[in-house]
């Protein structure tokens, strides 16, 4: 179902809102060769209507011998504002980025940031975005998970298809993704409402077993068979099962980058408005999956860099791994078990499910 135009600028009005939009304060916004036409109409529409002094960046692509495919987070690092510095000094200038290109992982972006300008981050359908426009709820409990992770020493990822995973913490701080940037130099994506962190650097142990659902992103395929992963000092040293994970390791080892097995970012969803079965609704390259990264309840992992905590690795490929049924250990208290939140919103919904079933 599409969405109206007036429906997406209220949307629109609504994160720049939540983000502290004030008149008079320059809103640049980026755009690419993929940027949603309606979604860049009623972005202008709205940030006009509350009195932005509103720019407009166009940036063609780069790097198309590296293309693998239209997916923006499938090859990370250059970027379109990589070595343009005209370009760059633009967004430092800038109050608020809204980001309809796709700058994640970039040193550039965090140069822009260091300036205390806001990078919003919205790149998903027209509709996605109307149904998972941020709330202040979404920022309060997201907020309580990243300060459930701040302190902990270690998170343990178990699940009855096997995976049993060991991660100790504490050299990278928790991020919480809401949706909106209410803070100077903050970055964000509409839509989130997840919470990640990433394991120390060389210390993650076990086993991960991805079952039947668990979804491979950015290739945007649910799992139809077991693949196996062991993960030895912070790495990913084998990758087992049927055709999708000789697909998922040739797709890897086509980046020639032993960087990217690392574990990078580990975290759970909370946003009971971005669904798992989305996936299977929507062609792979109009979209980048963030239903599936944001389901609440999902214990999210990824394979690939850690320099957007601060980390020293960087690589191209980055694999996002979004389970069902997981259980999530912060220390000795369960965050999630069985894919069910354990705060109030979640052991809510949870009870609220079975009487539908
Ligand atoms: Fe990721």
């Amino acid at each position: 179902m599409s969405v109206s135009d007036i429906d997406l600028v209220n949307a629109w009005k609504q994160v720049l809102s939540l983000s502290k939009m004030q008149p008079g304060q320059t809103v640049t916004i980026l755009t690419g060769a993929d940027t949603h036409p309606q979604t860049l109409r009623c972005a202008i529409t709205a940030a006009s209507d509350m009195g932005a002094r509103l720019n407009r960046l166009d940036l063609p692509p780069v790097n198309a011998e590296k293309s693998l495919s239209r997916d923006s987070l499938a090859y990370l690092g250059v970027t379109p504002l990589t070595g343009n510095n005209a370009a760059i000094a633009a967004l430092k200038e800038s109050d608020l980025v809204l980001d309809l290109m796709t700058l994640l992982f970039s040193p550039e972006q965090h140069d822009i940031l260091k300036t205390g300008t806001k990078i919003l981050l919205a790149i998903e359908p027209p509709e996605v975005l109307c149904r998972l426009v941020p709330t202040e709820a979404d920022r309060l409990r997201v907020q309580a998970a990243a300060k459930r992770i701040s302190a902990a020493k270690q998170m343990r990822i178990t699940s009855a298809a096997g995976t049993d995973l060991l991660c100790q913490l504490g050299e990278f701080p928790a991020i919480s993704e809401y949706g909106f940037v209410d803070e100077p130099g903050r970055w964000d994506h509409w839509p989130s409402g997840f919470v990640l962190t990433w394991p120390n650097e060389g210390q993650s142990q076990g086993r991960i077993i991805l079952d039947r659902g668990d979804i491979l992103l950015p290739m945007k395929d649910y799992v139809s068979e077991p693949i196996e992963l062991l993960v030895k000092d912070g790495f990913v040293t084998s990758i087992q099962g049927g055709l999708q994970a000789d697909l998922l390791k040739e797709y890897m080892a086509s980046y020639e980058d032993p960087q990217a097995y690392a574990v990078s970012h580990i975290g759970w969803g909370l946003q009971p408005r971005a669904h798992w079965s989305m996936l299977a609704h929507y062609n792979k390259e109009t979209h980048i999956g963030m239903d599936a990264r944001a389901f609440e309840g999902n214990f999210l992992w990824s394979m690939g860099p850690n320099n957007e905590a601060g980390g020293s690795r960087t690589t191209a490929c980055h694999i996002d791994i979004p389970m069902r049924n997981c259980s999530v250990a912060i220390d000795a208290e369960y965050t999630v078990i069985d894919g069910v939140v354990q705060d109030d919103f979640g052991l809510a919904q949870a009870s609220r499910r079975k009487k539908f079933l």
